[in-house]
């Protein structure tokens, strides 16, 4: 039994902000509340920390199998604890893509190798992700698979996608879109506005994610069926997204931190760093997002962790690959830009990263801090000074644009099926014993 002594626990789930204790027996939470009477085998002094449900990140690339070079499952869920998660889940566009129940195990067996977090595969829509035929859904999700996504090759063909949405709805799945209109975006690389005028770089135009999130909703709303958005970045699709929740329309989006707070006037050179997919996009459209994630237009801050090699972003920026990593600056990032200023409250933190996660996925007995909850947890310290430094990351990746900020807050103790999995050598938080 771990105990975690006195620690502001937040779970706006279970409607908690206060000075409690929490006790793990085994996998579950056994208790919560003040000054428990508890006879542990290890107690943690978490006085001036925050405890919180674990956090989810519904959207990382993991690259294994396939990829190795960028990252590994191992690499990956190392980075994921470091950076405060105890649930990932893993996007298919991997070598072979994730389209059947061999490579869905395959990952999962892997997973379980590493010990670390806990990884939920994304299985694709379309075998392949070719967008020709779907994908066997009830059979994947029997293998393990939490979600279906064509990540990063969008499906384009809108009767495929209804499809997708009516067979992922008769089997319980959800389907997640990458929402790009391919023949608008082709051959884009960044924003299409002042930046990309400037640099002379062919501009990826807002209304590339527009239309296709207008028919995702017209889609959903015509089946009653579920769907998410990835990545939102444009303020006309978190526009949509709240309309049509307001009337009642089944969709739910998630919105990352790049995209929450940087634009494309970040780009002042051509640093490969600064190149992903959505682009980063104007002022006015992250002001939008925010205030999305403030109203609930957004339900989700995911990182599309997205790992490359140093030779590949190295490259021209027209010939580097998109994408950038996330699991290791995210917590900081969200806490020391959004929560610190006052932007969004730290319950509505635990919410977008944790409670929404799990509601979305439909993992009842995560994204939450209850008696008998599964024991994920982030220890959290708000105050601690947090510089950038990609070459201490622990992702193979190292493609951030956020190297060398200064943030205060952040993860620092990571606990994953009542086994604490991070710090790696099993400290406890801030030195204390
Ligand atoms: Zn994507």
């Amino acid at each position: 039994m771990i105990l975690l002594r006195g620690g502001r626990v937040v779970d706006p789930a279970e409607g908690l902000d206060g000075l409690h204790d929490v006790l793990i027996d085994g996998r579950r939470i056994a208790a919560v509340g003040p000054h428990l009477d508890a006879a542990a085998d290890r107690t943690i002094d978490a006085a001036r920390l925050l405890i919180v449900p674990g956090l989810i990140d519904m959207h990382v690339h993991l690259r294994e199998p396939g990829f190795e070079a960028k990252e590994t499952i191992l690499t990956g869920a190392r980075a994921a604890v470091r950076g405060g998660f105890t649930t990932v889940c893993a996007m298919p566009n991997t070598r072979p893509v994730n389209d059947r129940r061999e490579t869905t195990e395959r990952i999962l067996a892997e997973a379980s190798r590493a010990g670390l977090v806990n990884v939920l595969p994304i299985a694709a829509v379309t075998l392949g992700s070719a967008g020709r035929e779907l994908v066997d859904m009830p059979d994947l999700i029997a293998a393990g698979a939490i979600a279906f996504s064509d990540d990063g090759r969008p499906v384009a063909n809108s009767r495929m996608m209804r499809r997708a949405l009516e067979m992922a709805a008769a089997s319980g799945g959800l389907v997640i879109d990458h929402c790009e209109d391919l023949p608008l975006a082709e051959g884009g690389m960044i924003n299409e506005g002042r930046a990309s005028a400037r640099l002379g770089l062919p501009g990826i135009p807002p209304a590339a994610e527009d239309i296709a999130v207008a028919r995702d909703i017209i889609l959903a709303e015509a089946l009653g069926a579920r769907v998410h958005i990835a990545h939102l970045s444009t303020a006309g699709s978190v526009r949509m997204v709240g309309e049509a929740k307001a009337r009642g329309v089944r969709v739910s989006a998630e919105a990352t931190p790049h995209h929450l707070l940087l634009t494309d006037e970040a780009l002042v050179s051509r640093d490969a760093n600064f190149k992903m997919n959505p682009p980063l996009r104007s002022a006015s459209d992250a002001a939008a997002l925010v205030e999305g994630l403030r109203t609930g237009a957004v339900d989700v801050i995911a990182t599309d962790h997205a790992p490359h090699t140093a030779e590949e972003k190295g490259r021209a920026f027209e010939a580097a690959p998109f994408g950038i990593v996330g699991l290791e600056t995210a917590v900081s990032l969200v806490l020391d830009r959004l929560v610190r200023p006052g932007t969004i409250s730290l319950a509505r933190f635990v919410e977008v990263m944790s409670v929404g996660p799990a509601r979305i996925l439909g993992l009842a007995r995560k994204g939450r801090i209850s008696v008998g909850a599964d024991a994920d947890l982030t220890v959290i310290d708000p105050d601690l000074p947090v510089t950038v430094d990609r070459t201490r990351f622990e992702s193979k990746g190292r493609n951030t644009p956020f190297d060398g900020w200064s943030l205060r807050g952040g993860p620092v103790m990571t606990i994953v099926g009542g086994r604490i999995v991070y710090p790696f050598d099993g400290a406890s938080p801030a030195g204390r014993p």
